[in-house]
C-alpha cells in the first residue's frame, strides 16, 4: 500500500484520481485538501463517493496548512491536482521533504522552472507528468533510455484545437464564456477549459516539457489533431517516430503516474481504429490564437518570464469568466504586462513571488485600462 495525498481532490482531475484509487487496492488516501467546494469535502458529501469512504481524519485551513498537511501526512506520493501558480507551494513542500510527485499542476513548471527540476534532482524525488501529451512522452522517452544522447531530437505535442479550431481571429470577437469553456474532446476545470480555448494551454505545456525532459525550445513542435488520440510523439536519429495514442481519457495518466512502474488496469474500451476511421492534422493559426506565441517567446526568454506570463493569463481568464473582458483580450492583457513587468535572468522562489504579484497588479490595472 502506497500512502497517497491528493491536493486539489473536489477538481475534475483531484476527483478522477480518486476514482483511479478506488478502482484498485494499492493505494491508501491519507489526506485530502480542496479550495472550493471545500465544505462538502468535509460534510462528506464530496462528488466522489471515494473521498466519503476514505477521510476520516482532522480538518486544517489557512495558508500554512497545506505545508503541515504534505509534511504530516508521511506520504509515499503526493498528487498535486491544484490549478494555477497557487500549487507552486505544494510542489515545492513535496519534492524538498523527497516525496513522489505525481503531478497535474503544470503552473508549478511554468513559474518555478529549473528551481523545481533541481529540487527533485537535489531530494531525489521523482516527478510524474499527469498532464496527458507529458504522461505520452514520458513513456515514450523511457523507452529509449540507454540510447547515445542525441538520439530523440524532437519531441511533439498534439494539441485539440479547442472549440473554437478553425475561426479567424474576427470570429472570435464576440465569443461566449459558455462556447469557451465547452471543450470537444476534454472535460476539464474552468481556468484550463478556457486556455485550451485560447491554445495558451498549449503553450503552457511547451513549456512544461522544457522544464521536464530538458529539451530546446527549436526541438518541440505543436500540431493540432482534432481527435486527440495521438497524444504525442518523438522522433528519432534514425527516422522513426514513435507515438502514443488512447482515448482521451485523464484517468489513463492519473493512473500511470499514480501506479509508476507498474501499469495499472483502467476500464476502458480498447482503442479501435476501424471505428476511428481517420486522425487528423493541421497547423496552429497563430493570427487567431496568439497565446501560443507569447507562451514560446515568454519561455526563450527565460527568467521570470514564463512566471509573469502565468500570472497574466491566470488575471485575464478570471475577467473573461467573470465577464470583465472579452476573448481576445485575454492575449492583449498579457502581451502588456509582459512588456510592463521587469523580467529577471536569475532568480529565486522569493523573486517568483515578487514577479507574481506584480504581474497580477499590472495585468489588472490592463484590465482596468480595457473597461
Ligand atoms: P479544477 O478547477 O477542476 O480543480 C482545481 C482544484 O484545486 C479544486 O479542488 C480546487 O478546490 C483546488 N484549488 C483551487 N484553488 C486553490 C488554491 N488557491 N489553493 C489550494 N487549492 C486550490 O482544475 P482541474 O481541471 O482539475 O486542473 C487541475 C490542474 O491539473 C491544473 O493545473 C490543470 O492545468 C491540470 N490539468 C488538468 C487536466 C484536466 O483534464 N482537468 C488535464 C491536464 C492537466
Ligand atoms: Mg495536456
Amino acid at each position: 500500500m502506497r500512502r497517497l495525498v491528493i491536493l486539489g481532490s473536489t477538481g475534475s482531475i483531484g476527483v478522477q484520481a480518486l476514482e483511479v484509487v478506488a478502482a484498485g487496492d494499492e493505494h491508501e488516501v491519507v489526506a485530502l485538501s480542496a479550495d472550493h467546494r471545500w465544505e462538502e469535502l468535509i460534510a462528506h458529501e464530496s462528488s466522489a463517493e471515494q473521498a466519503r469512504a476514505a477521510w476520516d481524519g482532522e480538518v486544517l485551513s489557512g495558508p500554512e496548512a497545506l505545508a503541515q498537511l504534505i509534511s504530516g501526512a508521511e506520504a509515499d506520493l503526493v498528487c498535486n491536482a491544484i490549478v494555477g501558480s497557487a500549487g507552486l507551494a505544494a510542489t515545492v513542500v513535496a519534492l524538498s521533504e523527497g516525496i513522489d510527485l505525481a503531478l497535474a499542476n503544470k503552473e508549478s513548471l511554468v513559474v518555478g522552472g529549473e528551481l523545481v527540476i533541481e529540487l527533485a534532482a537535489a531530494t531525489g524525488a521523482r516527478l510524474l507528468p499527469v498532464d496527458s501529451e507529458h504522461s505520452a512522452l514520458y513513456q515514450l522517452i523511457a523507452s529509449e533510455k540507454g540510447q547515445a544522447p542525441g538520439t530523440i531530437e524532437r519531441l511533439t505535442l498534439t494539441a485539440s484545437g479547442g472549440p473554437f479550431r478553425g475561426r479567424s481571429r474576427d470570429q472570435l470577437a464576440s465569443v461566449t464564456v459558455e462556447e469557451a469553456l465547452n471543450h470537444p474532446t476534454w472535460e476539464m476545470g474552468g481556468k484550463i477549459s478556457i486556455d485550451s480555448a485560447t491554445l495558451m494551454n498549449k503553450g503552457l505545456e511547451v513549456i512544461e516539457a522544457h522544464q521536464l525532459f530538458g529539451t530546446e525550445y527549436s526541438a518541440i513542435d505543436v500540431v493540432v489533431h482534432p481527435q486527440s488520440i495521438i497524444h504525442s510523439m518523438i522522433s528519432l536519429s534514425d527516422g522513426s517516430s514513435l507515438a502514443h495514442m488512447g482515448y482521451p481519457d485523464m484517468r489513463v495518466p492519473i493512473a500511470y503516474a499514480l501506479h509508476w512502474p507498474e501499469r495499472a488496469t483502467v476500464d476502458l474500451k480498447p482503442l479501435d481504429l476501424e471505428q476511428l476511421g481517420s486522425l487528423t492534422f493541421e497547423a496552429v493559426d497563430n493570427d487567431a490564437f496568439p497565446c501560443l506565441g507569447l507562451a514560446l517567446a515568454a519561455g526563450r526568454e527565460g527568467g521570470t518570464a514564463p512566471c509573469v506570463l502565468n500570472a497574466a493569463n491566470e488575471v485575464a481568464v478570471a475577467a473573461f469568466l467573470d465577464h470583465r473582458c472579452s476573448f481576445l483580450q485575454i492575449a492583449s492583457v498579457i502581451e502588456a504586462t509582459l512588456d510592463a513587468v521587469d523580467i529577471e535572468q536569475s532568480y529565486s522562489f522569493e523573486t517568483l513571488i515578487e514577479s507574481d504579484r506584480a504581474a497580477r497588479e499590472a495585468a489588472t490595472e490592463q484590465l482596468l485600462a480595457f473597461s
